[in-house]
């Protein structure tokens, strides 16, 4: 198969660097962002997580002229009817930090917060991950992959980011944190809907419009 280009649409090089090693085989050559400094910030402005991948997607083909892939991803709490949602990486940009505190642990603070008197039945969430493929002729290819979970009450384990420390998993019956990378790989949201895209994506890139 010819080798083709695609635009990954991030400036995330670790983003960039995880997704080129798994398309290597199917004749994609992957390049961030950052290549291309003329394209300025998106704005992630959609209701979904979908709208954003494909937000992203198709402002990236459409300044380009190549095929683009996006993603979007988060935690979405059910009780609190999906949030923080397509907010998850800045739901507490609203409260001041404390000393030492990044952003990840500014908004596990938050969600703790908010979740204090919710009782064991409205601890249910997901974390959600949508990848967007979009060709240079209009054709797009979206796929979800979802990952469920229970809330913790308090961090536990040191791997990962984000709200890995809040999240256990009952299947594993183990935090997202207290997983290696390769465990999470597995189980997760991102993982699924990375395999998805793969098992899609060379057809994808063939098939006629
Ligand atoms: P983005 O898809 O890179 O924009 O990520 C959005 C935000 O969702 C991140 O900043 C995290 O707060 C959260 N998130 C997404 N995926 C994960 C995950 O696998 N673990 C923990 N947090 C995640």
């Amino acid at each position: 198969m010819k080798q083709q280009c695609a635009i990954l649409a991030t400036r995330n090089a670790g983003k960039v660097a995880e997704l080129s090693g798994m398309l290597a085989g199917c004749g994609l050559r992957i390049l961030g962002l950052d290549a291309f400094s003329e394209i300025g910030k998106i704005e992630e402005n959609g209701l979904t997580f979908e709208d954003n991948a494909l937000i992203k997607a198709r402002h990236v083909s459409a300044k380009t002229g190549l095929t683009s892939l996006a993603d979007d991803s988060g935690l979405a709490v059910d009780a609190l009817g999906g949030a923080p949602g397509v907010h998850s990486a800045r739901y507490a940009d609203d409260l001041p930090p404390l000393p030492d505190e990044n952003r990840d642990a500014r908004n596990i603070r938050k969600l703790l917060q908010v979740m204090t008197d919710m009782p064991e039945s409205g601890r249910a969430c997901r974390f959600v991950c949508c990848m967007a493929a979009v060709r240079p002729d209009g054709l797009e290819l979206l796929v979800r992959g979802e990952w469920r979970g229970k809330l913790l009450s308090s961090p536990r384990g040191a791997n990962g980011f984000g709200y890995d420390p809040i999240f256990f998993d009952p299947v594993l019956g183990k935090a997202a944190a207290e997983l290696s990378r390769e465990e999470k790989n597995a189980v997760s949201h991102r993982g699924k809907a990375l395999r998805m895209l793969l098992e899609k994506l060379e057809d994808f890139l063939r098939k006629r419009k």
